[in-house]
């Protein structure tokens, strides 16, 4: 085959977003109104209706029984939190930081699970005396919880973080199989829950999360699969019936040239068969996913300035007021083990004419600072406005703030 026939792998269109007079629109507003709106550059953008749909979407592609859940660390902003509190069915947390915007959201405490390894002794007790569910991840989190219960007079609710015996295939973060530092290993949980029992803790269930960032709807199938049948075959050494049984997540979304949006129809297909097997197999357990990424990605934007514009070599530099310090995950510094680019635009030039091979940096002292290399974009000056998509899950909360003194970026739900 030559070379030369073979078309390159484009980015996913980015149509959740209108466009009108040449401008993206976010939350319906044009972006450069939307930016004197927000005063200043550079600045995170959510789309609340854009998160309304997202749970309409997927609600209408898994059966009725299956619960959501938001993991909020994917975005902790509290609107967003609070926006998202009142579509889905609990939320998720994984501090006690988190645990305070939560409760300060309205979510129902009832519907709030607390994961993650090395939980303070403060946190475990801050989540008891909220009511809570916990999610053990150690042998350690059982004595000290029983501690607190007993000093506190508050029972603990408390499920089991399983660290399976299997992983999410062809994820990009795997979280489960093999030794990890999450959750407790499947073969140790019968023994965790015979002390659970004796410390007299209020079992509610299991909780499985294998992996992350997964676009094969078979491998998250597989996964949740393997997931029901572990946490059957654990259920025989729980002290009291299973009420909770949380499936994980690890729906993904398209970041990079040649990937999709996963396609619902057959994990709503797996779940609603493995919710039939539950009425039989766990009669009073509820079903949950957790959902970070695929709840709110693609309902934010990252928006910077042009500042200047250089030629070095041949090679044009948009240089911004934004970059790597506010947005490590464009920047490719969050995981990727090569750089690739995310999807990008001049959002106040959509119709204009477009130049290939421009590279968008950041105004760090640090060849890192790139949140776009050697990409077609419509031709931009300073005052422009460079737009990152995909932006709305592990942004501003997963970026080194602090790395060379700029200021925060604002951030809206619109
Ligand atoms: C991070 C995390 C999530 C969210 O993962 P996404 O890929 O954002 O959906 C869910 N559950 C647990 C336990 C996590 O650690």
């Amino acid at each position: 085959m030559q070379a030369a026939e073979r078309q390159p792998p484009l980015h996913a269109t980015m149509d959740q977003f209108r466009i009108a007079n040449g401008e993206l629109l976010i939350g319906g507003m044009p972006l450069s109104r939307l930016a004197a709106r927000v005063g200043r550059t550079p600045f995170y953008a959510y789309d609340r209706s854009l998160l309304s749909q997202r749970v309409a979407q997927l609600r209408a592609a898994l059966p009725n029984s299956i619960k959501l859940h938001y993991a909020m660390k994917a975005n902790p902003m509290p609107a967003v939190v609070c926006h998202m509190a009142g579509l889905v069915d609990g939320i998720d947390v994984a501090s006690g930081g988190e645990l305070r915007v939560a409760l300060d959201s309205g979510a129902n405490p009832a519907d709030i699970s607390f994961a993650g390894p090395g939980k303070s002794r403060a946190e475990l007790a801050q989540a008891v005396a909220a009511s809570i569910l916990i999610n053990i991840e150690s042998f350690r989190e059982v004595a000290i919880l029983a501690e607190i219960s007993q000093t506190s007079g508050y029972t603990a609710r408390v499920a089991v973080r399983v660290n399976p015996d299997f992983e999410l295939k062809h994820s990009g973060m795997k979280m489960g199989g093999g030794p990890k530092q999450f959750g407790v290993d499947a073969e140790q949980v019968p023994e965790l829950l015979a002390q659970i029992g004796k410390a007299g803790l209020a079992f509610e269930g299991f909780h499985l999360f294998s992996g992350s960032q997964s676009l094969k709807p078979e491998a998250i199938v597989d996964a949740q699969s393997q997931s029901y049948t572990l946490a059957l075959r654990l259920a025989e050494y729980a002290p009291s019936p299973v009420r909770f049984l949380n499936l994980g997540g690890g729906f993904g979304i398209p970041y990079f040239p040649g990937e999709q949006r996963l396609d619902l129809p057959s994990i709503g297909a797996n779940l609603a068969d493995l919710s039939k097997r539950a009425r039989q197999d766990f009669p009073a357990a509820e079903l949950v996913i957790e959902l970070g990424r695929y709840l709110v990605g693609e309902a934010g934007v990252y928006v910077a300035e042009v500042i200047d514009r250089k030629v070095s070599r041949g090679q044009v530099y948009l240089v911004t007021n934004g970059g790597l310090h506010h947005h490590l995950a464009a920047s490719g510094n969050f995981g990727q083990v090569i750089r690739k680019n995310y999807p990008a635009t001049i959002g106040n030039r959509m119709d204009g004419a477009v130049e290939p091979g421009i590279s968008v940096v950041g105004p760090l002292c640090t060849p890192l600072d790139l949140l776009a290399d050697k990409m077609a974009l419509a031709k931009a000056d300073v005052g422009d406005l460079v737009v990152i998509f995909q932006s709305g899950a592990y942004g501003l909360s997963a970026s080194p703030q602090a790395f060379l003194g700029h200021e925060a970026p604002a951030e809206v739900l619109v």
